[in-house]
């Protein structure tokens, strides 16, 4: 069977390592971005120029409508999907929570949370054996923020990484009969333009000190566990976490 993925987020950063990373294993591979159609397009380039079934899906993942006609896209141009990476999320100004607004709060709910839903929700209903599907694989890209609160920084979207933690374990139950393995990833400090949104462009920089193994993460490190987590090797694994943050 083909092997279709989708990466949201996929045209920079962890998503894109991940996309050269699923391509170079044989994956057709399906590229969503928000607004940077640039860097999208010219990754999609690359993975066709070395003989990979790409394109680019432009969508706002935290809008339905926008995720469905995706999916719909994605079905007609590259086939049924069989594995899914939520990667796609936003960080935004560090603030404490004495200061945050509920427009803050819900704008990174619905682009962290809400979209991971939407996502999972129609790659399940085209992998589930009982909706005639055969199976397949999601990844959801959380972080250690989940376990360590963000405090200070951004316990928004430490939140946020929380709910896709507890959606991991929830779906992973729901369609395990349906041969839908569903798992997480949580990045410590990665080599990101992440943390320029956050406001603080050399952070892993200036945390590395603090982490067991005195440097931050590279994209790839993180995409390796990602593709393993799709792949047929780990196909007896659902629900569970792989953290990739140097011990901490
Ligand atoms: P990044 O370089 O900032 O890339 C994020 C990507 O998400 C961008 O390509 C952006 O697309 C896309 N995106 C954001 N909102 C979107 C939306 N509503 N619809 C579609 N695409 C959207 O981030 P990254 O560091 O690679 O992070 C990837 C994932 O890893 C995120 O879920 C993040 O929370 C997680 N993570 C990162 C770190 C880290 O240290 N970097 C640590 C732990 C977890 P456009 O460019 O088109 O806007």
């Amino acid at each position: 069977m083909e092997k279709v993925a989708l990466i949201t987020g996929g045209g920079r950063g962890i998503g894109a390592a991940t996309a050269r990373y699923l391509a170079d294993h044989g994956y057709s591979v399906g590229v969503n971005y928000k607004q940077n159609s640039e860097t999208a397009d010219a990754l999609v380039a690359q993975l066709q120029a070395q003989g990979c079934r790409a394109q680019a899906f432009q969508a706002d993942v935290s809008v339905e409508s926008e995720v469905v006609a995706m999916f719909h896209e994605l079905d007609l141009h590259l086939g049924k999907i069989t594995a899914l990476v939520n990667n796609a999320g936003i960080l935004q100004p560090q603030m404490k929570v004495v200061d945050m607004s509920a427009e803050r709060i819900n704008r990174m709910l619905t682009n962290n949370v809400t979209s991971y839903f939407l996502c999972c929700r129609e790659a399940v209903k085209r992998m589930a054996l009982s909706k005639g599907g055969y199976g397949g694989a999601i990844v959801n890209v959380s972080s250690v923020a989940s376990r360590v609160g963000g405090a200070g920084e951004y316990v928004d979207y430490a939140a946020s990484k929380g709910a896709v933690d507890t959606l991991t374990i929830g779906l992973s139950l729901e369609v395990a009969a349906d041969s839908i393995r569903v798992n997480s990833v949580r990045p410590g400090f990665i080599h990101t333009q992440m943390h320029a949104d956050g406001g603080e462009p050399d952070r892993v920089k200036r945390l590395a000190p603090n982490i067991p193994m005195k440097r931050g993460g590279e994209p790839d490190e993180v995409a390796a566990a990602i593709a393993w987590l799709l792949s047929d090797e780990a196909s007896y694994v659902t629900g569970t976490f792989v953290d990739i943050a140097g011990g901490r």
